[in-house]
């Protein structure tokens, strides 16, 4: 029931307001139409193994290219394209493009693809998976899928089993953001992750003792579940050192590049490597 005080608090923001729910709607209008229109994209950011000395995979990370508004960042729509349903056929473009960029290497890298958890409520989408893996022609086992533990955030038996069924094609599952969602840990139980990514919150400000202590405690939780761990938002020379002492050597971040077009990645890869004899050049000290 509307009440004299709502309508009070309406005429007050009535003007942003519709702004607002115009540009919503012309947002909307538009997201229904980029696809056939090509509009999206998917740039790619690699993690690097410290231990290795070398790029170990991408992960894909979508793009907008709006006629008017250019490069959207997935912040912007991604959420009404879930709520619209979009989400189902821009995820279905986005596990066909990132497999066939992948199936295009000349290595053998992983790559790493985001999903939604309204993905997860479409009867199609194991098929989905399948289609983009004999349509490509990938190995299965490069690709791995990001989900988040909102995923979870209702216990259901249903995301379970297409977890699993992931798992019998061999792809392999990150939990992503982890220690940012809403849920409990119970699920970290009942179903075994390949990796946990530590959110780039805790990555950020390292000088604060708390924040060493949460990134600490999960690379144990994953040493402890023998779950493989990574670090993401690494953008100084001082976060990576402090990542390799605590035992974190898998990580990404803006440091080693920022998300880039596929035709860069040539580029990008030797970019890096150069760099493994300079900035990058870990001091192993004797311990
Ligand atoms: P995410 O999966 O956690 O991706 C990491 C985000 O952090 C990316 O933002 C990346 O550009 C950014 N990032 C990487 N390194 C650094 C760093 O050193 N510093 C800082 N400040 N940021 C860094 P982006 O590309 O804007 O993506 C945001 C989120 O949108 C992603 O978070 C993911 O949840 C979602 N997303 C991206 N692509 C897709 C997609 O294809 N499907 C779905 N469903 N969601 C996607
Ligand atoms: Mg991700
Ligand atoms: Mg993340
Ligand atoms: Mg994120």
């Amino acid at each position: 029931e509307a009440k004299a005080s709502d309508f009070a608090t309406w005429r007050i923001f009535d003007p942003a307001m519709r702004n607002r729910k115009r540009e919503r709607r012309e947002m909307e209008r538009d997201l229904r139409t980029a696809l056939e229109n090509n509009e999206f994209e998917l740039f790619y950011q690699p993690f690097v193994d410290a231990g290795q000395s070398a790029v170990s995979g991408f992960e894909a990370l979508l793009r907008w290219r709006h006629p008017e508004k250019g490069l959207v960042p997935p912040g912007l729509f991604v959420p009404l394209a879930e709520q619209t349903g979009l989400i189902e056929a821009i995820g279905v473009w986005c596990l066909e493009t990132a497999c066939l960029e992948a199936a295009s290497w000349s290595s053998d890298m992983t790559i790493s693809v985001n999903m939604s958890p309204v993905q997860f409520k479409s009867t199609r989408l194991v098929a989905d998976v399948d289609r983009a893996l004999s349509m490509s022609g990938l190995d299965p086992r490069r690709l791995q899928i990001e989900v988040t533990e909102s995923l979870f955030i209702d216990e259901s038996e249903n995301i379970l089993s297409i977890l699993q069924d992931f798992r019998k094609r061999g792809l392999t599952i990150s939990m992503d953001d982890f220690g940012t969602g809403y849920s409990s840990l119970g699920y970290l139980s009942r179903f075994p992750f390949d990796k946990i990514k530590i959110d780039q919150s805790f990555v950020r400000d390292l000088s604060r003792p708390e924040n060493i202590a949460i990134v600490r405690s999960v690379i144990g939780l994953s040493r402890a579940l023998d779950m493989k761990v990574l670090a993401e938002g690494i953008e100084t020379r001082e976060q990576m050192d402090i990542l390799i002492r605590e035992g974190c050597l898998e990580m990404q971040g803006y440091y080693f590049a920022r998300p880039l077009p596929a035709s860069e990645l040539p580029r990008m890869i030797a970019d890096i490597t150069a760099r493994w004899n300079g900035d990058l050049r870990i001091q192993r000290q004797g311990r």
